[in-house]
């Protein structure tokens, strides 16, 4: 499976239509700086990581739209679609292509500029985002790992420390889940420990009434045994 092509329309710096073709192999993009090289990365977590902790560059979802240039004016939406290759089915769907739709449409004017609608689609038929997240588990795909690196993340991890730098590889080696895997059986072993100390000190204390009962029952079955005799 590979991503085989962006389509863009009135994303960020992206006005009107544009499609961005990835041959298989190894594809480079350059420009000059503020040409929006950087706003095609934004335009891939855009889909695939709605919920991603690495945020896209901008402050509101609506700033994604295409806010205006000299010739033209600004959109009311964005949306990008990626296209991918699946004629290996890494993803469960029928077909060689699937393309993942997201848009974002400003909410009526008047209200809030911060309100927007969100759609998702997958080969063109509405869907939910909850759809898109389980096709790209499939595909091992998600706005939290390393499938995108961003402008800053390489520079980023020359400079952590190298706690914050082994985090990564076992984030990406997914030994960080056993940690908390870990964690979470100490605190229940923590638990269970202090509740046998517990009952430790309780048994202790039953042992001694044990104990007593003992004698009470030996002196108590001599005087049956004695009034018996005594009795006869
Ligand atoms: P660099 O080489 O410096 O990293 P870059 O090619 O990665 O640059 P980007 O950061 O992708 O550049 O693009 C920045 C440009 O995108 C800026 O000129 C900014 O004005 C423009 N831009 C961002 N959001 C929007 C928007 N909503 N509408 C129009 N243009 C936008
Ligand atoms: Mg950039």
């Amino acid at each position: 499976m590979h991503l085989c092509e962006i389509q863009l329309e009135n994303f960020k710096s992206f006005a009107r239509k544009h499609t961005l073709p990835f041959k298989k192999g190894f594809t480079g993009i350059v420009g000059p700086n503020g040409s929006g090289k950087s706003n095609i990365a934004d335009a891939i977590l855009f889909v695939i990581g709605p919920k991603s902790a690495k945020t896209i560059r901008a402050t509101r979802l609506t700033d994604l739209i295409f806010n205006g240039a000299k010739q033209d004016r600004p959109a009311s939406q964005c949306k990008v679609s990626l296209v991918f290759d699946n004629t290996d089915r890494t993803m469960p769907v029928d077909a060689d292509r699937v393309s993942f739709t997201r848009i974002v449409r400003r909410a009526p004017t008047g209200s809030n500029p911060d309100n927007y609608y969100s759609h998702f689609y997958i080969n063109g038929r509405s869907t939910s985002q909850a759809q898109f997240e389980l096709l790209f588990a499939h595909a091992r795909l998600s706005g939290d790992g390393y499938n995108l690196v961003q402008q800053g993340d390489v520079v980023s991890s020359v400079k952590s420390t190298d706690t914050e730098r082994r985090r990564v590889l076992e984030d990406v080696a997914g030994v960080t889940h056993f940690d908390h895997d870990i964690e979470r059986v100490n605190r229940k072993r923590a638990q269970v420990e202090e509740n046998l100390d517990r009952l430790g000190v309780l048994t202790t204390e039953l042992r001694s009434q044990v104990r007593a009962l003992e004698k009470g029952k030996e002196k108590a079955e001599r005087y049956i045994a004695l009034r018996d005799d005594l009795q006869r």
